[in-house]
């Protein structure tokens, strides 16, 4: 069987089993297998892989029609333009998350700040801590996790683009780890309701990433409680918000926060993604 054959034969059993981007996945698992790129599979489409390579492409796709993540499949996952390193200690990350990078660079570049300082609370892979921390080379970053395996893969992805003098990994429960105070302070924190996910992400991806208690909120009410004393003067803290959460979160901090400017800003979407607190 050649490359046509195999991403023929791949689409039609994922999408018989209910994947809604059944060609997609077959290329890019066969590609992954090949150790080549999507579109070498169009340019070579009569190549023969080996028993080998087609075993290992079996395989995953048998592992994807059980509803596995793509990318941890690949083991790889892009954020801000990046390639990360991703398995089942860490969320994936979403492309709505780019928006907090894009918000913090824009906070960071438009003032002189004396020895800019982030914090990244929550990191996961460490992909916000990574990708601002290459976008900003004057930069210290602190990347906080409550979960040992998770620091360990972000670490990974730290020396792997390059930045692990200059993010310091500390294990410990959202903002508490921090030395000192910060001038920018992100967080994507969990902020779904369990029961109300989709089996191929409760089935994979880490709970203590993305479960935010009953009403989806448990963290945006601890964090008001953490924030206070953690940001510099005129810094502010830019806090990822899930679907429809804007009107409650922005009624939490309001009440908790009185006085402090409040602003929610935008995804690619239109949708309400990030709350902006202060500057102070
Ligand atoms: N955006 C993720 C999702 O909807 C959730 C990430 C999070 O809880 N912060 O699956």
């Amino acid at each position: 069987m050649n490359v046509r054959d195999l991403l023929r034969e791949g689409t039609i059993f994922l999408r018989e089993r209910g994947s809604p981007s059944a060609r997609l996945d077959a290329e890019l698992l066969l590609a992954h297998c090949l150790g080549q790129r999507r579109v070498d599979l169009y340019t070579h489409p009569q190549r023969e892989p080996g028993p080998q390579e087609r075993q290992a492409y079996r395989s995953l796709l048998e592992r994807r029609a059980r509803q596995e993540p793509v990318s941890y499949l690949l083991g790889r996952k892009e954020f801000y333009g990046l390639s990360f390193l991703v398995d089942e200690r860490v969320l994936i990350p979403r492309p709505e998350t780019e928006v907090l990078v894009e918000l913090t660079l824009e906070r960071a570049r438009g003032r002189r700040w004396r020895g800019l300082r982030l914090a990244d609370v929550g990191t996961g892979s460490g992909c916000i801590a990574v990708a601002l921390a290459r976008h900003l080379p004057q930069a210290r970053v602190y990347a906080t996790d409550i979960s040992a395996a998770a620091l360990a893969l972000a670490l990974e992805n730290c020396r792997r683009h390059g930045v692990e003098e200059r993010v310091a990994l500390l294990l410990g429960d959202l903002c508490e780890p921090l030395p000192e105070v910060v001038d920018l302070l992100l967080c994507n924190p969990p902020y779904t309701v369990w029961g109300s996910l989709p089996g191929g992400i409760r089935d994979y991806e880490p709970r203590l990433a993305l479960d935010g208690g009953p009403d989806g909120l448990a963290f945006y009410r601890r964090l008001l409680q953490q924030l206070p004393g953690r940001l510099s003067p005129g810094g502010s803290a830019l806090l990822e918000l899930g679907d429809n959460q804007a009107e409650s979160v922005l009624d939490l901090f309001r009440a908790g926060l009185p006085g402090v400017p409040l602003q929610t800003w935008p995804d690619v979407a239109g949708l309400p993604r990030v709350l902006e607190i202060g500057p102070l």
